[in-house]
């Protein structure tokens, strides 16, 4: 019989385990949605129901209240979880009890709350400890569930039970909380009682209904605590979802020696190596496992302790991993000797496992290369790129924890996550180090470079957010003594204050002295047969944004087809160039210009050799000169205050002079809106010999090697170009020159002359501009800025975060494409360019080449190859066979 009330808008606001499946996450949530599968495909799931997201939705909606019909549906839903158990809610013998938690679509590991144990008053108590024939086991679910429903339902402190616990224990002096003696338990309930009535001014409440509601009200107001937003905000999960709120029956897994609790992977989460991995323990609760106060055991010794319950796990895995076609991630309870499954979701994992599980399911048989291609995030690819600690590199090894997220970090030791917090938002490099933490330290796990805890499991809180975000993680290294008072850290006979240097290993859990080198990463062989699995799959090429010849080699290394921006004015800023730049800028006359550039001549052509040699037999498009000249010059105010300084002195003759030239020439080429001014094309109009020097620097460049028989394919962009008119003098400059080097140097060359789409007007005049263009590569960075009216700095830096926290724009239109916008001015810029020229080459070099929502707009507008920063690469090349398997080809 399936539930049928509880709605008034709408569908039904409770859902019983039995009447959902996988395929209603949005109205269940992940939690419900997986409960309700593996109800629906045979395993021991204890009996419940979730009471949905969209009742969530009216309880915002209704400020805060919850929704009409809400009750009777959940009573409704109990009844049918009493008749499948046989126990009573609130029964004075055979009592049921359940867990209330939080559920949301998108999985926010322990950013939410949770009650166990509800349905406990002073009658079902005596009830529970006949069933289990256990008084001190009665007494404690009791007083658990007292402190859980005080914290989270009411908000009194944790840490005001936790003195009452602590006293009673060094009354009987006891070590740890299964000690406590049933005597000390009673009077501990009735210290937590009157706690609780002081600080609510009403008694705990004995109606279990009335408890239960209270609960998931609070589960709903925990949508919007700080924690859960701060991780919303980390993770760009929309904050208007809602949590689903699961109501389940409890089972024990502390009952005794054979009772237990764990978690399971399918996989390891963090190499991805296809063999069950967790930890579990041995009589104890769920929450004794996540909150990392007892250390778990491996998984692996369940095999020898507990053989028949790890035998009926490992089956589950199995089933689970090929019910849901990727590796699983699943809590298990075992009451005296009988398993349960509790939850299951896809297991988060590390960037390196993600990849060998894709290609380990391809090689099982499990799924396809497209299955395996669809199985991996592309931004989570980068995080192989990152670096390690360079193993040539001496280092003092402090202590060692667990490995818990790989990757290193190094840092200053910071112990307050606040502190952290605000560190890491000023732009400091920090290293978070606690005994444990919790779902508050979430702001400080954000804004640090790693985490190092004393405390905890592979499972514990530290380990699951910080490999959920790709940050270096080692937990439980108990060799650190943390005084948190002093914010002094003792290891390994070293002590180190806040604000001193520390690094951490997090793939070995090494904990080391100071601040030390890294390298690169090695690529794996998993990784590279995805990416080529990715390549013969995908229709859009991908090439980088490089400026120099290391750069070049690494975008190479990672898989680009070739360069798609080589941005000249960073050469131009090296500081053996800076002072002829100069020179170059303030010349009075052509002449004197053209010798400053005689000079700049050779070095440039030298940069361009050693990028197009690196690029050998692929094409590589060199921007030339864009950013205003005053960039180049010193500080106008610097120079002022000099001249001032000068004329105090009384100082006359040729040095005041000279400052007081540089002066007015920083000042006249200093701008308004530089952004909007004397740039780009604009000064190889206007200064036309800049331009003549760069091409000339590329051909010589470009004839060198050829003559040398090195293939090198250069591509010649004139940026910021608005109007034909601009494009073609230019063009006309850049080819003269191209026959002027030929014929110099007796070598024949291949070349293509293009512009950048970067201006609005460009697009719009896109067929005119085609005919003198032989490719257009856009420039989404300055399309967004004029297409919005946004200056990038100043919208980021003021406005911006107000315009996603009201909605006014869903994403940073600068890091995601604006698809109805700029998209829309990308869309005409490609039909026009074809109409002239239909075999007219396309790029994208903006920063959105590498994002890959923006990568999939590309391909569907048609666009010949993205480009983007050489770490990107990778990124790009799967994000792009992704989007070329969902539109189909
Ligand atoms: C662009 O505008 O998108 C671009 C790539 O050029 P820059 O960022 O150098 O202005
Ligand atoms: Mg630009």
């Amino acid at each position: 019989m399936a539930v049928s009330t509880g709605g008034t808008t709408g569908g039904r606001l409770v859902h019983h385990f039995r009447d959902g499946n996988a395929s209603m996450r949005d109205l269940l949530g992940g939690k419900g949605a997986n409960l309700a599968e593996m109800t629906r495909i045979g395993l021991p799931v204890p009996p419940g129901f979730t009471i949905t997201t969209e009742a969530c939705d009216l309880y915002y909606k209704a400020g805060k209240r919850l929704p009409e019909g809400l009750r009777d549906g959940v009573r409704e839903a109990l009844t049918l979880v009493e008749e499948e158990t046989g126990k009573v809610f609130g029964g004075g013998s055979n009592p049921l009890l359940v867990s209330v938690r939080s559920g949301a679509v998108i999985s926010m590991p322990g950013m939410m709350d949770t009650v166990l144990n509800l349905g406990l008053n002073d009658e079902t108590v005596k009830a529970l400890e006949r069933e289990a024939e256990d008084r001190r086991f009665a007494l404690d679910c009791y007083r658990r569930f007292i402190q859980m429903f005080g914290d989270v339902v009411r908000g009194i402190p944790h840490g005001e039970f936790e003195r009452i616990l602590e006293r009673y224990k060094r009354r009987q002096g006891a070590e740890f909380d299964y000690e406590i003696s049933g005597e000390s338990l009673d009077s501990i309930i009735s210290d937590y009682k009157e706690l609780y009535k002081n600080s609510t001014g009403s008694d705990f409440p004995q109606d279990p209904f009335e408890q239960l509601l209270m609960a998931v009200e609070a589960v709903f107001a925990s949508w919007n605590n700080e924690r859960a937003i701060i991780y919303r905000n980390a993770h760009e999960i929309p904050h208007d979802l809602g949590t689903a709120v699961n109501v389940q029956t409890m089972v024990f897994g502390n009952l005794g020696p054979s009772s237990g609790t764990g978690v399971i992977f399918t996989r390891d989460p963090s190499t991805g190596t296809p063999e069950p991995y967790g930890e579990y323990l041995v009589n104890a609760q769920g929450e004794d496992v996540v909150a990392g106060i007892r250390t778990p055991r491996p998984i692996a010794e369940m095999r020898t302790e507990m053989p028949k319950s790890y035998d009926e796990i490992a089956d589950v895995c199995q089933l689970l991993e090929d019910h849901y076609g990727d590796m699983q991630d699943i809590e298990f309870t075992i009451e005296n000797g009988k398993l349960y499954v509790l939850q299951t979701r896809t297991g988060k994992r590390t960037a390196a496992a993600a990849v060998r599980i894709a290609v380990d399911f391809v090689r099982e048989g499990k799924t396809d290369k497209a299955g395996a291609i669809g199985m991996v995030d592309p931004n989570q690819l980068e995080k192989l790129l990152h670096r390690t600690i360079d193993p040539k590199a001496q280092v003092a090894v402090l202590a060692k924890g667990l490995p818990a997220s790989p990757g290193a970090a190094s840092g200053l030791v910071v112990f307050d996550s606040q502190e952290a917090k605000r560190l890491g938002e000023a732009g400091e490099t920090v290293l978070l180090v606690r005994p444990e933490t919790t779902p508050e330290d979430i702001g400080g796990i954000v804004s640090a470079m790693g985490v190092l805890t004393s405390r905890g499991g592979m499972t514990c809180h530290a380990a699951i957010v910080a490999r959920g975000m790709g940050k270096p993680c080692v937990v439980g290294c108990d060799a650190l003594s943390i005084d948190m008072d002093r914010e002094v850290l003792g290891v390994g006979g070293v002590t180190l204050t806040a604000g001193e240097w520390l690094t951490i290993d997090g793939a070995d859990g090494r904990v080391i002295k100071g601040q030390v080198p890294m390298v690169d990463p090695e690529l794996s062989a998993d990784f590279q047969a995805l990416l080529q699995w990715a390549d013969d799959v995908r229709d859009i090429g991908v090439r980088a944004n490089a400026d120099n010849p290391t750069d070049a080699q690494k975008a190479r290394e990672f898989g680009a087809s070739g360069i798609g921006l080589c941005r000249t004015e960073h050469m131009f800023m090296e500081e053996d160039r800076l002072p002829v730049v100069r020179e170059m800028i303030l010349s009075a006359t052509e002449t004197e210009r053209r010798g400053a550039l005689d000079r700049l001549l050779p070095m440039q052509q030298g940069d361009f050799e050693g990028i197009l040699e690196a690029m050998e037999g692929l094409p590589v498009t060199i921007r030339l000169l864009d950013p205003p000249l005053h960039e180049f010059l010193p500080d106008a105010a610097e120079i002022l205050a000099e001249v001032s300084k000068l004329r105090a002195t009384g100082a006359s003759g040729r040095l005041l002079q000279e400052k007081e030239e540089l002066l007015n020439k920083v000042n006249a080429l200093e701008e308004t809106n530089p952004m909007l001014g004397f740039r780009g094309c604009r000064l190889g109009i206007v200064y036309p010999e800049i331009y003549e020097m760069q091409a000339r620097a590329i051909f010589q460049a470009t004839a060198n090697l050829v003559a040398r028989g090195v293939d090198a394919q250069p591509e010649v962009m004139i940026p910021l170009v608005g109007a034909v008119t601009e494009l073609a003098p230019l063009k006309e400059m850049v080819v003269r020159v191209a026959e002027e080097v030929k014929a110099e140097s007796g070598v024949v060359f291949e070349y293509l002359v293009g512009t950048m789409i970067e201006v609005p007007r460009a697009c719009l005049t896109a067929e005119e501009i085609a005919r003198e263009a032989q490719f257009f590569s856009f420039g989404t960075n300055d399309l967004t800025q004029m297409t919005f009216g946004f200056s990038r700095d100043d919208a980021e830096g003021k406005f911006l975060h107000h315009y996603l926290h009201k909605d006014i724009l869903e994403v940073n239109p600068f890091e995601v494409l604006d698809a109805s916008g700029v998209g829309r001015l990308v869309e005409l810029a490609v039909a026009g360019g074809r109409q002239a020229r239909p075999d007219l080459k396309i790029g994208i070099c903006g920063e959105h080449g590498g994002e890959p929502r923006s990568i999939a707009f590309c391909l569907e507008a048609g666009l010949d190859y993205v480009s983007c920063s050489p770490y990107r690469v990778p990124v790009a090349r799967l994000a792009a066979a992704q989007a070329t398997l969902k539109r189909g080809t």
